[in-house]
């Protein structure tokens, strides 16, 4: 249980994504719900004994929804460099468990592939920028 207005908040998250909050939406640097709930825990040097618990709550709930801990922000950090050193470091890395399409986007971004948008599903748009693979411009 937080204080009333606490963030990160679980049951705030939780009420969210039952609500179809999607769970890789992703910010205009490109972050996701993952990516700002661990950054702001590292922005707070005071009172992380009382975020810890609940970022930790939180990250469950994203992880839970399937949320990816290697999605790239424009910085190319991912929720796994995000956690490291922080109280979720261990569930984000216990939920590295690479889905063939990540592991396949994960090599275009490492070859610094773009695509053009023409050329590949529009429902694929979203998830290769998510892992670092951008449009053509
Ligand atoms: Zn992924």
């Amino acid at each position: 249980m937080g204080r009333p207005g606490q963030f990160p908040c679980t049951r705030t998250t939780r009420l969210l994504l039952e609500c179809g909050a999607v769970v890789d939406a992703v910010d205009d640097r490109h972050r996701t719900p993952l990516h700002i709930a661990l950054i702001s825990y590292q922005m707070v040097p005071d009172e992380r004994a009382q975020w810890s618990e609940s970022l930790c709550g939180v990250v469950c709930e994203l992880l839970g929804r399937g949320a990816h801990v290697d999605a790239t922000d424009y910085s190319g950090v991912t929720p796994l460099i995000a956690a490291i050193g922080g109280p979720a470091e261990t569930l984000i890395r216990s939920a590295i468990n690479p889905r063939l399409k990540c592991l396949a986007a994960a090599a275009l971004a490492d070859a610094t592939a773009v695509f053009r948008p023409a050329e590949v599903p529009r429902d694929l748009h979203a998830f290769l920028a998510m892992h670092g693979v951008h449009p053509a411009k």
